[in-house]
């Protein structure tokens, strides 16, 4: 996921070229340790200068400036680098390309810091990384009516890896790659003096960081965790479980998203499936929703969805929650005869890369064609995808197909992406990684 934009400065006094001290540097800078299983390096000799070196022609796609070096494009490692080491990218016929992050234990094997060989990694590359994706979240004025705000969007900010999340006063950081891992202390500090916040908490739980040959971690990294965390959206008071919730504890890409379904709901007869805490369920109740049927798997989400439906003193009769599989729940939906004026499926990502691209087909199918035949004529299907390996035009044609099996003539009346604090790396689509479509079913 992530977006990244970003310039740096040019230091040239304290250039790559001197790679052994720049190892060193970063070495000293990130306690950094041998993740598990993860791969030697290869090939190449251990006295030669530490490098990437990518087969012919496989440079493609780093001359377009896509941030990722996959291991199949990787001729051979030189030198013995350690896990998050900086390393110099060549082309087989040893042009600099880049300098990135080594990953052993990753099919990513290493990710873009800088495409400018005079660029030094280090603190002050990442201070200004981050000064630049914090200028620009506070040039969105978010802050106005919202306290929740991803402030560091990995990829898509230029920190491949690194995700920051604020609610309130505590910033939840989340790293998912061996570059920032080797980095952490300085990120923490450099967070803590850019944005004093009273905690930042880390969840580096996620499954991508086994992917990355890397441990599991989950605690505070700087500061005291309120024993209440709650973040502000658009008026709507949600509490955040910053240490057991899920991501980093809320889904704040669904901001804008949530805010529409919140005027669209007036009147209607609401089921909004994949609830977790209530973020559309709420909105709705608030628009004016007749009634809104939320349903999700975990209790404890559903536990803290009715603590914010108290929190907001919206009416708890219109509203009523459904611990229950959401396949399974929609089935039975069907077979009582019931139906709705408006659906919301937001489920979690059910293709994490486009290997699973053709189960998850199967998977968005099956729920969409459900939710297509419990409309009403002229109901709205509000329908997400947050898996990377789902491209845009293929959940279209996956949520055609679906009218298509249920009978049903629909139109697209909006596109929808993350929120605007999820910006997208015009050169890492991958970035782009939650679509939805509203759509309006004929009458
Ligand atoms: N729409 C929510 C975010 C949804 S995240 C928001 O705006 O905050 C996806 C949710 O799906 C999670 O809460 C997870 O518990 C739930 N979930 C995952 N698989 C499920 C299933 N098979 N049935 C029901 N809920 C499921």
């Amino acid at each position: 996921m992530t977006s990244q934009k970003h310039k740096t400065t040019h230091r040239s006094s304290q250039g790559n070229r001197d790679f052994r001290n720049r190892t060193k540097r970063s070495g000293q800078a990130a306690g950094e340790q041998k993740p598990r299983g993860a791969a030697q390096p290869h090939t190449g000799m251990a006295t030669a200068q530490p490098a990437i070196i990518l087969k012919a022609g496989r440079e493609k796609s780093l001359l377009r400036k896509h941030p990722w070096i996959f291991s199949g494009a990787v001729e051979r490692i030189d030198g013995t680098p350690a896990s998050g080491a900086t390393l110099p990218v060549r082309d087989a016929a040893g042009n600099f390309l880049a300098w990135a992050a080594y990953s052993p234990a990753s099919q990513i094997t290493a990710r873009v810091w800088s495409w400018r060989e005079a660029e030094a990694i280090d603190a002050e590359f990442l201070r200004n990384r981050i000064a630049n994706a914090l200028a620009a979240r506070a040039e969105l004025k978010l802050a106005d009516n919202s306290s929740g705000m991803r402030l560091i969007h990995a990829e898509s900010d230029g920190l491949p890896g690194l995700i920051v999340d604020r609610y309130s006063e505590v910033l939840v950081m989340q790293i998912g790659s061996a570059g920032v891992e080797r980095w952490r202390d300085t990120i923490a500090d450099m967070l803590q003096a850019l944005c004093k916040p009273v905690c930042i908490y880390e969840r580096s739980d996620s499954d991508a960081r086994e992917l990355e040959g890397l441990e599991i971690r989950n605690g505070i990294l700087r500061g005291t965790l309120p024993e209440n965390v709650e973040v502000i959206e658009h008026g709507l008071r949600f509490k955040v479980d910053v240490a057991a919730g899920q991501k980093t504890g809320f889904y704040l890409d669904q901001r804008d998203n949530r805010a529409l379904t919140g005027a669209l709901a007036r009147d209607k007869e609401v089921l909004n499936c994949f609830c977790y805490t209530g973020g559309f369920s709420l909105y709705a109740l608030r628009g004016g929703a007749k009634s809104v049927l939320s349903i999700d798997a975990s209790g404890d989400a559903l536990r803290i969805a009715e603590e914010n439906l108290a929190r907001n003193g919206l009416d708890a009769t219109r509203a009523e929650w459904q611990e229950a599989d959401v396949f399974q729940a929609l089935r039975k939906l069907r077979d009582q005869g019931r139906s709705f004026d408006f659906i919301i499926l937001d489920p979690p990502k059910f293709a994490p890369t486009a290997a699973f691209a053709e189960k998850a087909a199967r998977g968005y199918k099956d729920i969409n064609l459900l939710g297509f035949k419990l409309l009403r004529p002229g109901g709205l299907l509000a329908t997400y995808s947050c898996s990377g390996g789902i491209s845009e035009d293929l959940f279209q044609k996956i949520i055609a197909g679906a009218a298509l099996d249920a009978g049903v003539d629909a139109q697209i009346v909006h596109r929808l992406h993350a929120s605007v604090d999820h910006p997208v790396l015009l050169s890492f689509p991958e970035g782009a990684y939650l679509k939805g479509l509203v759509l309006r079913v004929s009458a």
